[in-house]
């Protein structure tokens, strides 16, 4: 834990130490917007009171960063976990901004996150907990400022809360307040299970210019089985891919010849956990990012492959699911041995690209169906691969700095565009 702990707080060193990668290959932007980028908009801490189902009222602490509005409102997701930090959510929320603009969609980029184990609460206790932040929130949030989103230990039914908290005080119901909510009040097809869709999507496309097209013959190993972990697994297994590897909090499972990905839901519904599913091996986090496979998708937290294990990672690509999963000192290892890492900013922007469709159903009041929604999110991320690969050729450069490349340098050329104010 105090290594996992280490390695939190030094996220937002992480983000740095990127952002200085790139900005070395970006000669032809002023540095006072180098600097300017470089800073947290703004930042909100919150001390706030919930009461438990025992009556007993227990302070917690929240935080929500607003990096960077240049290209649009604010957007990003909001966690609950013991080790939230206000490094941590600086980090995430400059991620937001680079994968909004690699992407091409009019946001900035902002995160949230409460310090809090949410297996501790009850259901009443996570409402009365995130109907409080939220409520605490509401001087910073709106559909046209800063829309936030599920992320580590919040849901659909903690959007819901928001969405309602919001609406009971403006008098009237928001739902573009929020994305990743319930489909009955406004949310969109295909949201659920977009992060790890488009995931896997980026991989089969990477894959496939590598001339890799036997699926079947492909070894997927996953870290994280929550909702981007899962549904990664849920469709890699789906086009055929073998998913030797899923773990979760409490450890993980490994098969060489592929794990039946539909039991291993059912058995997690049914345990609460991926451990324990019959016929498979035993296995700890740090062990499945070392296991035989040929593609790597950490989907749990950020610092997972550093300069302690980069040396024994055996897959030949690294999908990042999670954001920040490598540090910077991993980067240089797997960079070194020839491992080709499709960066997060990339590879689990399909959340935030179906969240911006969700947001634009929402303000226009008309849905659109799945099939759109997903035909969409590919032209979407394939145009940002292009993209990324593109800038990596031009330069001579990593995937990571190539995608942080052309993302800055599009938040730069609309600060120069705007003008510093007054
Ligand atoms: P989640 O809460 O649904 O799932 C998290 C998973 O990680 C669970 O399986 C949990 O058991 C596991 N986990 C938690 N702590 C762990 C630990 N200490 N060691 C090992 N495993 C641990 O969260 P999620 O929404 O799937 O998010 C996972 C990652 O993906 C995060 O980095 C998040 O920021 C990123 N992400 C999420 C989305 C989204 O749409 N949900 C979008 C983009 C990026």
């Amino acid at each position: 834990m105090t290594l996992t702990h280490e390695l939190h707080t030094n996220a937002y060193q992480t983000a740095l130490s990127q952002y200085n990668r790139a900005t070395r290959h970006l000669h032809d932007i002023d540095d006072n917007i180098i600097e300017f980028m470089r800073y947290p908009r703004r930042e909100f801490s919150v001390n706030f009171p919930v009461r438990r189902d025992d009556g007993r009222v227990e302070m917690f602490t929240g935080y929500r960063v607003h990096h960077s509005t240049v290209l649009g409102p604010s957007k990003g997701g909001i966690r609950f976990d013991r080790m939230v930090t206000m490094d941590e959510v600086r980090a995430l929320a400059m991620w937001m901004t680079w994968k909004c603009s690699l992407v091409g969609l009019p946001y900035g980029g902002a995160k949230g996150g409460v310090i809090v184990d949410p297996r501790s609460l009850s259901t009443s206790e996570h409402e009365r907990l995130t109907r409080r932040f939220a409520s605490e929130l509401i001087p910073l949030i709106s559909p046209h400022s800063d829309i936030p989103a599920p992320d580590m230990g919040t849901t659909s039914q903690h959007m819901a809360w928001i969405m309602d908290t919001y609406s009971m005080t403006m008098g009237y119901s928001v739902p573009a307040i929020v994305t990743g909510k319930p489909l009955v009040i406004g949310g969109s097809q295909g949201r659920t299970v977009s992060t790890g869709r488009g995931a896997v999507t980026i991989m089969m496309e990477a894959l496939r210019r590598r001339g890799v097209m036997d699926a079947s013959n492909t070894r997927v190993a996953i870290q994280g089985f929550g909702n981007v972990g899962s549904n990664a697994a849920a469709y890699a297994y789906e086009n055929g891919f073998k998913v030797v590897a899923v773990s979760d909090i409490n450890g993980g499972i490994y098969d060489p010849n592929g794990l039946d990905i539909p039991s291993v839901m059912e058995h997690m519904t049914i345990t609460g956990s991926v451990i324990n599913f019959p016929g498979a091996d035993s296995v700890t986090n740090e062990e499945l990012l070392e296991l035989p496979c040929d593609v790597l998708m950490p989907c749990a937290l950020e610092g997972q492959i550093t300069q302690h294990n980069a040396d024994r990672v055996q897959a030949s690509m690294v999908v990042e699911g999670a954001n920040g999963p490598t540090t910077p000192e991993g980067d240089d290892i797997m960079n070194e041995r020839g491992i080709m890492i499709v960066p997060d900013i990339l590879a689990n922007s399909g959340g935030v690209i179906v969240s911006y469709f969700e947001w634009v159903q929402d303000l226009q009041s008309f849905s659109w169906d799945e099939t759109e929604i997903f035909r969409q999110l590919e032209r979407i991320m394939i145009r940002a691969y292009d993209l990324t690969v593109r800038t990596s050729e031009e330069h001579a450069i990593d995937l990571r700095t190539a995608a942080q490349v052309a993302a800055i340098k599009r938040v730069a050329d609309a600060m120069k565009t705007r003008g510093f104010y007054p």
